[in-house]
């Protein structure tokens, strides 16, 4: 089964549902492994493919106009919004003009880690990075409800469709392609 000479290397980005469910991902190409995930998946809800990180959930534009901050050590805010893949910065020199990245972001609030998602909150007090962790332990049939209430604030609708559709679409494909449990 799998190609001779270098393993195939999962893209968690394009993978789909099924790799992106980590207990069965992470498994070898090995004879067990197929019994395994037999069972993991009568067990299971459907897997959730969505999000697998900070970015892909932001640049699905869901997220367009929501207020964050950044909260530094010194518990000093500096507020952002989302927009595009990035935040748009509040400091009195961007003054919401320009779009940084997580990085960016966290170096005009003058702090730096390694993590910066994990400094950035919203407005209901979780950090984007917690809120990714939550979505994607929710169970699928429960994904588009949470979207629309985990974030504390009203997200971009018109984003929010277009990429339901997507997403369903893509779920039906793989569907198609592995066959319903
Ligand atoms: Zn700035």
């Amino acid at each position: 089964m799998p190609a001779a000479g270098h393993e195939q290397e999962l893209d968690p980005s394009n993978s789909g549902a099924v790799a992106n469910t980590p207990q069965v991902v992470k498994q070898k190409s090995e004879t067990t492994s197929k019994n395994k995930q037999e069972t993991k998946a009568t067990k299971k809800e459907s897997p959730n493919s969505f999000p697998t990180n900070v970015r892909s959930l932001i640049s699905t534009g869901m997220l367009d106009g929501v207020p964050v901050k950044y909260v530094s050590a010194a518990r000093e805010e500096l507020r952002g919004i989302i927009k595009g893949s990035g935040y748009l910065c509040g400091c009195k020199k961007c003054n919401y003009s320009k779009a940084l990245n997580a990085y960016e972001f966290e170096r005009h609030a003058n702090c730096k880690s390694k993590h910066p998602n994990n400094h950035i909150y919203f407005d209901n007090g979780k950090t984007i990075y917690q809120i990714v962790q939550e979505l994607k332990s929710t169970p699928e049939s429960m994904l588009f409800d949470t979207i629309q209430t985990v974030f504390g604030a009203p997200i971009n609708q018109k984003a929010f469709r277009y990429w339901k559709e997507s997403y369903q679409a893509a779920t039906r494909e793989l569907q198609r392609i592995y066959g319903k449990e």
